[in-house]
């Protein structure tokens, strides 16, 4: 087993010296079997949150409504969450009520797919009640029970599925694909944050274009913000070259393709729910990419572009397939005299001081001067810099 798990294992033991059931679940489990990196481990227990809190000595009330308590130990922090049920699905979203439950195969009945259902206690022994193990084997995501229930219960699982067929490359089971395709207006009552984080994950993961395509022909994709009747324009995304790996390049490439003007990024962008400091960041590379494919771009718009958006821009491209000379331009950014506007030789301060009268002048001429400089045509020294100003 994982480091991870034999850290996490005393706090099983724990929960079993305290007769109560503890077993590993939900995606660690998947992903010790699949041998992928696990970043954090789940705890399922028969124990109530009152009596989890008991048994150690430092814990945080992280979710106690739902039964979940986050226990510190050993320096590292584990979720530990009573078996419980759902129930009450009012609108298609999260449950209004838990209700705690005393056994194992209950809670993994409320899970969403097999592969997610799949729990293992302290001898290393899986419980698999769904044949989660031979989903994983054949690389499938099937929903526990019956789909179209479980999509009623809770749209967002829908998005979850294209979601998991990104990360772990990964099909979709037929019936669960056909109830999506049955079903996806449902999506449309969840909020914008929790499809954006799972569209995110989908965007980005390294199968993320056949999951798109999947997106995309379940008709998915009409029901999240600004796409519908879009789907001619996004049905370039599966045909990129490479994925996207990052946040940044997935947004950028995504307005890219539906055309979305300068002055409509931003209220795009919110739609999404996406922050300001994203919004920005995708909006410079947007402008930089489309100066790119108009000209190249002169040693000034280097500067004002920075280093950041010129090597996201360039990943943008170079996944669109479209031709830049990436190396030519980070050659020609490293060769700037200056890269930031602080690394100019003078002030204004010392523009007064050698003559030059305050006022709105001022700020012209240093911006003449910066140009200068960064085009190479002035050097970057008081000397030189302040002979320009007497001439
Ligand atoms: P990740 O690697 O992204 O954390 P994960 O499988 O751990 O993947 P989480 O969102 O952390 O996903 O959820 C943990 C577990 O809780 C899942 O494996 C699944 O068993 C269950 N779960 C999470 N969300 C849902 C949901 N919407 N419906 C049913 N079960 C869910
Ligand atoms: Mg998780």
């Amino acid at each position: 087993l994982p480091d991870v798990f034999m850290a996490a294992m005393p706090v099983l033991k724990t929960l079993e010296d305290g007769s109560f059931e503890a077993y590993f679940v939900g995606g660690s489990v998947r992903d010790i079997l699949l041998g992928r990196h696990i970043h954090d481990v789940d705890i399922a227990t028969s124990a109530y949150p009152e009596e989890v809190k008991e048994l150690f000595d430092k814990s945080i009330d992280t979710g106690i409504k739902h039964g979940t308590v986050t226990v510190l130990y050993n320096g590292e922090s584990y979720e530990i969450t009573t078996f419980r049920t759902e129930s009450g699905y009012q609108d298609f979203r999260r449950p209004d009520h838990v209700t705690f439950v005393q056994n194992l195969d209950e809670d993994l009945k409320r899970r969403d797919f097999t592969i997610n259902a799949l729990a293992m206690n302290t001898d290393g022994e899986i419980v698999d009640l769904f044949d989660g193990l031979d989903d994983l084997h054949h690389q499938l995501i099937r929903a526990v029970g019956n789909p179209e229930t479980r999509f009623h219960e809770d749209a967002l699982r829908m998005m979850r599925a294209v979601r998991f067929m990104s990360q772990l490359k990964f099909s979709l089971g037929e019936k669960t694909e056909q109830a999506i395709a049955d079903n996806h207006e449902l999506l449309k009552k969840i909020s914008v944050e929790r499809i954006r984080d799972e569209f995110v994950k989908m965007g980005i993961g390294p199968n993320s274009r056949e999951a798109f395509q999947v997106f995309l022909d379940t008709k998915l994709s009409e029901d999240v913000p600004d796409f519908e009747g879009k789907s001619e324009l996004l049905s370039v995304y599966p045909k990129l070259q490479f994925s996207p790996t990052l946040e940044t390049s997935l947004w950028s490439i995504i307005i890219i393709l539906l055309k979305i003007q300068n002055d409509k990024i931003g209220k795009f962008m919110r739609d999404w729910k996406n922050s300001n400091a994203m919004t920005n960041d995708v909006e410079q590379i947007v402008a930089f990419f489309d100066l790119l494919s108009d000209h190249v771009p002169s040693d000034y718009e280097l500067f004002i572009t920075g280093k950041k958006t010129l090597l996201n821009t360039i990943d943008v491209a170079h996944i669109l397939g479209q031709p830049v000379d990436s190396e030519a331009l980070v050659d020609r950014y490293l060769a700037l005299p200056i890269k930031n506007s602080n690394e100019l030789a003078v002030d204004g301060r010392f523009l007064i001081e050698n003559g030059v009268r305050p006022g709105p002048k001022l700020g012209k001429l240093l911006n003449e001067i910066k140009q200068k400089v960064i085009s190479g045509e002035l050097e970057n020294t008081e000397d030189a810099i302040g002979e320009y100003i007497q001439a």
